[in-house]
């Protein structure tokens, strides 16, 4: 009791240090500042469903990161800084903060005077002017390459930001400053989705006339954002215990393994058979085992409809499987426990349990089936 007292100060020390003491497993506060353009900025709800990138990062991060979305649409690197929306930036940033630094579409203008920067020396020393803000202040500068156009010459997405690009990598290079190449990483996204897919992920919005190759759609953000974030991870950036999403996204460098046509979409139909009732049950099935075809696929997947009388006799498993009832009621017999069954019942049998399942009621019994094949 007489020792009371001396809690007093921890404690209130604790709860100063901004919401450290109700929040005790958030990681450190860390902000990431954006300077950008149109592909980058915050659009208001009314402009649904066009969005910038920056607008989608929250939504990767836990609430020990803030994201100041500094970006501008129309900006380039000159007139962000000459108009004086670098001083938002300059007032955000604090040591030990990311600012995230892209530009290029509107620099690339050549016939904008006001904006207009050639790539070799204009553009490179403007954007270093970013660099030099958040070293000034102790914080991390992150280059970003320009987020592709969605551009498609015979059916092969080609880059159109070329000199920008490479002078942002120069500098990036020569500067020792951290490189999320968007640019590159946003174009074999592009290439991943193909010509036609690709479409739905930029604005092209028939009912608001917008047919946009350049500015995102919501869901076009998002992947982006997501390309940003998994590039903040690979630099070390961004701890993963800040993530609340997984950044498993786009297509790395060295996936080239596509066969064609090995991945398809087949309907049950093609695979319609009638089947007497299995191990031993009554009456007659319908099964449909979809991709039986298909050699050294690892997966059985089977729909099977038992009409009234049907059922599948008992037996024991060697091996691990899971039925799903679709529709239709069952009695169900696990290990000599009977049950009654019906939709959404998901039913694991492991190996070395025994099992039978009887349509019962007047509707079918309609199963999902699943387990891996034995090799
Ligand atoms: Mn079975």
């Amino acid at each position: 009791m007489r020792r009371l007292w001396t809690l007093v100060p921890a404690l209130v020390l604790s709860l100063g240090t901004s919401g450290a003491f109700a929040q005790p497993r958030l990681a450190p506060p860390l902000r990431i500042v954006i300077a950008g353009d149109s592909t980058a900025s915050d659009y208001e709800a009314a402009r649904w469903p066009r969005r910038g990138w920056g607008q989608e990062l929250p939504g990767f991060v836990d609430a020990s990161v803030e994201v100041r979305n500094r970006a501008q649409s129309g900006r380039s690197a000159r007139s962000f800084i000459e108009q004086g929306w670098i001083y938002d930036v300059a007032r955000d940033l604090r040591a030990g903060d990311l600012l995230l630094i892209q530009f290029g579409h509107n620099d690339e203008k050549a016939d904008d005077p006001a904006r207009y920067d050639e790539p070799q020396q204009a553009f490179p020393l403007w954007l270093r002017q970013y660099v030099e803000l958040a070293r000034a202040v102790g914080a991390t500068p992150v280059l970003l390459t320009p987020v592709a156009r969605r551009h498609f010459v015979a059916g092969r997405a080609i880059d159109r930001h070329g000199p920008y690009a490479q002078a942002v990598r120069a500098l990036a290079r020569r500067e020792q400053v951290a490189l999320i190449d968007l640019g590159a990483s946003s174009l074999r996204w592009l290439s991943g989705l193909g010509e036609d897919a690709s479409r739905a992920f930029y604005l092209h919005v028939p009912e608001q006339n917008l047919r946009d190759d350049t500015h995102f759609h919501q869901r076009g953000a998002a992947a982006v954002a997501c390309l940003v974030v998994q590039g903040l991870r690979e630099q070390g950036l961004l701890d993963a215990a800040r993530l609340r999403r997984d950044v498993d996204c786009g297509i790395p460098d060295d996936l080239d393994t596509v066969v064609p046509g090995a991945s398809r979409i087949a309907r049950d139909g093609d695979y319609r058979r009638s089947q007497p009732a299995p191990h031993g049950g009554g009456g007659s099935t319908t099964a449909y085992a979809l991709f039986e075809d298909v050699p050294d696929l690892g997966i059985v997947l089977r729909r099977r409809v038992l009409p009234p009388g049907a059922g599948i006799g008992l037996h024991r498993h060697v091996h691990d499987e899971i039925y799903y009832v679709l529709s239709g009621r069952g009695l169900y017999v696990l290990d000599g426990i009977s049950y009654t069954v019906g939709p959404g019942d998901a039913l694991l049998t492991r190996a070395g349990s025994s099992h039978a399942l009887q349509q019962t009621g007047d509707a079918e019994l309609v199963l999902l089936i699943n387990y891996a094949k034995p090799r």
